[in-house]
C-alpha cells in the first residue's frame, strides 16, 4: 500500500511538471507572435516627490493579453521570454513605446520622466548603448528624460562585465536604477561600486512595517540613508498604505511609487492620474480585478 501511494505521489508530482512545461511551451510559441499580433501593451505607474505627491515620472509596465490564455502576468512571461531569447526583440519594442510616448508627453509639457525595465539579457546585447542611443535621437527625447532599471539579479552576475555596460550606457546621458534593492542578491558593498543613480527600494521591505517584526522600519531607515551617501536618488516602491507612506517619509525617502498614488494605467488615462495627484492627498486604491 505505501508503495503504492508513494507510486502516486512520483505520478501527480510528473503530471505537475509535464503540466509546467506545456504551459511555458504554449507561452513561448504564442509569445512569438504577441508582438506581430498587437497582443502586447505599457501601462504607466507614477513615480511621485515625497512629502509633496507632485508627480515626476512614471515607470512604463509591459502587460500582454492574450486572446485565449487571457491576461499573463509579466513574472511569468518575462521569463519565457528570457530563455527563448525573444526579450531583445520585446526589450526593443517596449524601449521604443515607451520613448514615443515620453516625447507625447514632453510636447504636451509635462515635465516627467519614464522609465523602462531591463533584463540582462538585453543589457549585454552588442552595442545596446549604441540601440538606446538611436531610439531617443529618432524620437527626439533628451536622454536624461529616460531611466533604465536593472534589477539585483544582473548583479549576481560578473560584476567588472556590468560596470562596463551601465557606464556605457550612462555614457548616452540616460539614467540607471537598480530595481528591488533588498530583495535579494546584491550587497552594500556591490552598491557603491555600480555607476547607478536611482536605488528602488524592493516592495517587500517598504510592506514590513505593517508585519509585526516591527525590524523594517529601521531597514528602510538605514537603506534610504545609505543611499544618499552614496550621492543616490532613493525612491521607494510599492507604497500601498498611509503607514507604509509615513515609514517611507520618516526615513527621509523623497520619491515614492506604489497603489497609494496610483497602479499602472494605459498611457491615456495618466494625464489625468497625474492632475488628480496634483489636486488630492493620496489614499489607498483597490486593486483593479485584471492585471493592472
Ligand atoms: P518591478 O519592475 O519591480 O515592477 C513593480 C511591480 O510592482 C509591478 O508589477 C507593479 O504593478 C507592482 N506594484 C506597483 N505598486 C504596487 C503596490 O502598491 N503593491 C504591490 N504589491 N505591487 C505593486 P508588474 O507590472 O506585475 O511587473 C512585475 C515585474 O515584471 C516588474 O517588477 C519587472 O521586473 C518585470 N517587468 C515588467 N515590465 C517589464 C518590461 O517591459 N521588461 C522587463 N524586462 N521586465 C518587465
Ligand atoms: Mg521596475
Ligand atoms: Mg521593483
Ligand atoms: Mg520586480
Amino acid at each position: 500500500y505505501a508503495k503504492l501511494r508513494g507510486k502516486n505521489r512520483v505520478e501527480r508530482y510528473q503530471q505537475r511538471y509535464d503540466e509546467l512545461l506545456r504551459r511555458r511551451g504554449t507561452l513561448e510559441a504564442e509569445l512569438r507572435h504577441a508582438i506581430d499580433r498587437e497582443q502586447l501593451r505599457l501601462v504607466f505607474q507614477p513615480v511621485v516627490a515625497l512629502p509633496s505627491v507632485r508627480p515626476v515620472g512614471a515607470e512604463a509596465l509591459l502587460r500582454w493579453t492574450h486572446p485565449t490564455l487571457g491576461a499573463v502576468r509579466p513574472d511569468e512571461f518575462i521569463p519565457v521570454a528570457e530563455e527563448s531569447g525573444l526579450i531583445n526583440r520585446i526589450g526593443a519594442w517596449v524601449l521604443e513605446q515607451a520613448c514615443i510616448q515620453l516625447a507625447e508627453w514632453l510636447a504636451r509639457g509635462h515635465d516627467v520622466w519614464v522609465s523602462v525595465n531591463l533584463s540582462p539579457k538585453e543589457l549585454h546585447a552588442a552595442d545596446y548603448a549604441g540601440q538606446v542611443a538611436d531610439v531617443l535621437e529618432r524620437h527626439g527625447v533628451p536622454p536624461q528624460r529616460l531611466v533604465l532599471e536593472v534589477t539585483e539579479h544582473a548583479v549576481a552576475t560578473d560584476m567588472e562585465e556590468l560596470i562596463s555596460r551601465l557606464t556605457e550606457l550612462r555614457g548616452t546621458g540616460v539614467r540607471i536604477a537598480l530595481d528591488d534593492f533588498g530583495a535579494g542578491y546584491s550587497s552594500l558593498g556591490q552598491l557603491r561600486t555600480l555607476p547607478v543613480d536611482i536605488l528602488k527600494i524592493d516592495h517587500a521591505l517598504v510592506a514590513e512595517p505593517e508585519s509585526r517584526t516591527g525590524m523594517a522600519a529601521p531597514l528602510v531607515d538605514v537603506v534610504v540613508n545609505m543611499g544618499h551617501r552614496l550621492g543616490l536618488e532613493v525612491l521607494a516602491e510599492g507604497i500601498g498604505t498611509p503607514a507604509q507612506r509615513a515609514v517611507v517619509e520618516e526615513a527621509g525617502c523623497r520619491l515614492g511609487q506604489g497603489s497609494l498614488f496610483g497602479w499602472g494605467v494605459p498611457a491615456e488615462h495618466l494625464e489625468a492620474q497625474l492632475q488628480t495627484l496634483r489636486q488630492s492627498p493620496a489614499r489607498p486604491l483597490p486593486a483593479p480585478r485584471s492585471a493592472p
